[in-house]
């Protein structure tokens, strides 16, 4: 049974497996300290639960707001990539300590896991976490994710926990991920217009959706905002999970929302292999590769990507590396891993199967990208 509305998140049978994400906004007052009596009564409903059969990963923020505050850094850590990374290396330990005592109170084990983007992005390094999450729940345990900040460059990191908590569903096999913000949900429009109304429920993330999502963040404190919550959603969406957004102001967020049914839940609109679906999820594609009309129409009846139809090749990439295929405008219309390097790729581009070989010097694979290693999105 598919979820299909927010009081399905409490039911075991429809949501057995749940992510919930909770921001540095919500965690970590202004004075940079920890919001103790709000997360105390989020993690009794964490252990409700918990006691009614459901598993959960939290995937929690707040090591670079607490570990700034410690260190007296400028901007909440956010000042200098150097500041971050100092900041989460002495915030993520209290941030250890203050969910493993929390739940402790409920006689649950809390346990950390630490990732990078390339941790979810690399498939055997993906696997691996699935496994680690996959034994933490089956053993019972919460697991509590966060990025690894005082190691994750610039470039190569996720940057916020909306994305990640998605990324995170899909490697524990989650059914849903309740990501808790400061407003209500979705607003059609800039939640400061008085005319704003709250989205319910979300069929497929479109442009017009995606326009509703304006990217500030209230707080300052996080680096999520509205648009980082709908990228997630749309990983989510692909990989068959349902994804909430929630108000977390209150003081018991998930059945407050789950009761009154006050929320966006963004539903899944396919669920691809797993595989497929982890490939479809992944965030950094090396490169890019323009196509033209004829060639995005067979794209979308499940054909694979010939070199004939590419028009332009960008970045610098090799064989095996994801690659982002996209329209004339420059909008992404799917993503897979490359038969050919970026070279190669500029080489062959707009070129029939039968020109290749002379340009090759071997014999030209079938495809540039295959249709087994391609996702439309
Ligand atoms: N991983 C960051 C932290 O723990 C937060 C990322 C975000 O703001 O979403 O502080």
């Amino acid at each position: 049974m598919i979820i299909a509305s927010l009081r399905d998140l409490a039911s075991t049978d429809q949501c057995r497996t749940l992510v919930v994400k909770v921001g540095s906004a919500l965690l970590v007052d202004q004075g940079g300290n920890p919001r103790e009596e709000w997360l105390t009564r989020l993690v009794a409903e964490i252990a409700s639960m918990r006691a009614r059969g459901q598993r959960v990963v939290i995937v929690s923020s707040g090591a670079i707001a607490l570990g700034a505050a410690r260190l007296g850094l400028e901007r909440g850590g956010r000042a200098s990539l150097a500041d971050a990374q100092a900041a989460a290396s002495v915030g993520q330990i209290g941030l250890a300590r203050l969910w493993d005592g929390l739940l402790a109170q409920h006689d649950l084990n809390a346990a950390q896991i630490l990732v990078t983007l390339g941790d979810m992005e690399e498939r055997s390094r993906y696997l691996n976490a699935s496994s680690t999450l996959s034994r933490l729940l089956d053993c019972g345990a919460v697991p509590v994710v966060n990025e690894n900040d005082s190691v994750a460059t610039e470039e190569i990191r996720f940057g916020d926990n909306d994305r990640l908590a998605a990324r995170v569903a899909q490697a524990a096999g989650a059914d849903a991920v309740i990501l808790l913000s400061d407003i209500d949900g979705l607003m059609d429009r800039d939640p400061a217009d008085p005319a704003a109304q709250l989205v319910q429920a979300v069929h497929g993330v479109t442009d017009d959706i995606r326009a509703m999502a304006t990217s500030r963040s209230a707080s300052g404190m996080g680096s999520g905002g509205m648009a980082s919550k709908i990228q997630a959603a749309e990983i989510a969406e692909r990989a068959g999970i349902a994804l909430a957004i929630i108000n977390g102001t209150q003081d018991t967020p998930i059945s407050s929302a789950i009761k009154n049914e006050i929320g966006t839940l963004f539903l899944p609109t396919r669920s691809d292999r797993a595989r497929r679906s982890w490939l479809g999820g992944r965030i950094a594609a090396a490169g890019s590769l323009t196509v033209d009309e004829g060639c995005i129409a067979a794209l979308a009846k499940g054909a694979s990507l010939l070199a004939a139809g590419i028009t332009k090749v960008e970045g610098t990439f090799e064989r095996g590396e994801l690659v982002s295929i996209v329209d004339g405008d420059g909008c992404a219309i799917a993503q897979g891993l490359t038969e050919y390097d970026a070279v190669s790729c500029a080489k062959l581009c707009g070129k029939r199967h039968d020109e290749q070989a002379e340009i090759l010097g071997h014999a030209p694979r079938s495809a540039v990208i295959h249709r087994d290693q391609m996702v439309l999105l």
